[in-house]
């Protein structure tokens, strides 16, 4: 059984008693900072110099410094930036990493693969939300809070975790639970997850459900419908009462097709398609690789997200939300986040 911390597990005072630096202000950022900020704890954000998000930290109420200078401040040092540049990003808070400070992540990837490797003199913890960035924050306001996950990875205080789970308080993680883990089970199993089912797995359900239907002459519209919109009435389901919940509420014939073609789609083939990605993030292949793409450029990666972006899916849905305002509908242009 893991070991599960909540509300009452934690201390919130050991975290509001530190000077927290947030390096980064982007998806996980602004939602620890914020959190943090309403949960009394003295918090300065480090950012890059002309940083886009500099306006936006100090239009909520936060202190903006650059990282190094944050890190230097703080006493807490959380790196909130893209797992792929953290490594060159640390090179500036090192410095300010003194003795009996804490460094913290919400994802072990640059620890797990040695991209990062800190003193031995300070504390190298973990809280990873188990949810987008813009969750931990809407849930947080609404008095709520995102599970996650706490590891050590050094304990040179003898108070790694009950600081870290203090944290995990602050923004709101022990409200929904928080799992003792290692950073190498987290590393692993997050990127196992990302790639086997929530997004590698799922977007390429649905660009064939989609597909499938398509090439077959039926209408695109009703297929988007089919295969993308209404995947997330299922997984609402799913999410509140398991698979047993979502089967209980679709159709008998919905179960039944459920029971015989899902073995059909996930057949053993796709299982140990399944393990060979896990064995390549347990090997080091798959960091190894995204490591090589980023130094080289990233043209693989540019090129296959425009790709993607060009996909019939995308075109279709783009016309058919605009008609459902109600559901907030949003573009991703230019790297930005646009209302629709
Ligand atoms: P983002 O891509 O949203 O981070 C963007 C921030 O990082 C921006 O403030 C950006 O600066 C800053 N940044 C990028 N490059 C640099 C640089 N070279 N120097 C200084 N600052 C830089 O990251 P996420 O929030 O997605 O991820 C942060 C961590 O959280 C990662 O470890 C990730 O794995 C983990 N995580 C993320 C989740 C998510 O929901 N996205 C979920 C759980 C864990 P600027 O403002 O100048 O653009
Ligand atoms: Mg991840
Ligand atoms: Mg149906």
């Amino acid at each position: 059984m893991a070991k599960a911390y909540h509300d009452h597990d934690a201390d919130l005072s050991l975290i509001q008693a530190k000077k927290v630096a947030i390096i980064g202000y982007g998806s996980q950022g602004h939602a620890h900072a914020l959190n943090l900020k309403d949960s009394g704890v003295d918090v300065k954000v480090g950012l890059r110099p002309g940083s886009p998000n500099e306006a936006k930290a100090k239009n909520a109420g936060l202190e903006v410094l650059p990282v190094a200078e944050a890190a230097k401040w703080a006493d807490v040092i959380m790196l909130l930036v893209p797992d792929q540049t953290a490594a060159k990003v640390y090179k500036e808070v090192e410095p300010g990493l003194t003795a009996g400070k804490t460094l913290m992540f919400a994802h072990g990837f640059n620890i797990r693969f040695r991209t990062i490797n800190p003193p031995a003199d300070v504390d190298v913890s973990l809280v990873a939300p188990k949810g987008p960035g813009h969750r931990v924050r809407e849930v947080f306001t609404e008095g709520g809070g995102v599970p996650g996950l706490v590891a050590v990875e050094q304990d040179a205080t003898g108070n790694a975790l009950k600081l870290a789970l203090s944290y995990a308080k602050g923004i709101g993680c022990t409200r929904g639970g928080v799992l003792e883990t290692t950073f190498t089970e987290e590393t692993e199993t997050d990127l196992f997850g990302e790639q086997a089912v929530l997004c590698g797995g799922t977007a390429a359900l649905v660009k064939a459900g989609f597909e499938v239907l398509t090439e077959a002459g039926y209408q695109p519209e009703l297929a988007y419908f089919e295969v993308l919109h209404e995947l997330k009435l299922i997984v609402d389901l799913m999410y509140r009462g398991g698979l047993e919940y979502m089967r209980y509420s679709i159709s008998d014939t919905a179960e039944w097709g459920d029971y015989v073609a899902g073995p059909r789609i996930v057949t053993p083939a796709v299982k140990d398609a399944m393990k060979g990605l896990l064995k390549d993030i347990q090997d080091g292949t798959f960091a190894k690789k995204f490591i090589e793409e980023n130094e080289t450029g990233r043209k693989g990666f540019e090129r296959i997200r425009k790709e993607e972006a060009a996909h019939p899916v995308e075109k279709v849905g783009k016309d058919l939300r605009k008609s459902m305002p109600f559901l907030d509908p949003v573009e991703v242009k230019d790297g930005n986040v646009v209302k629709v």
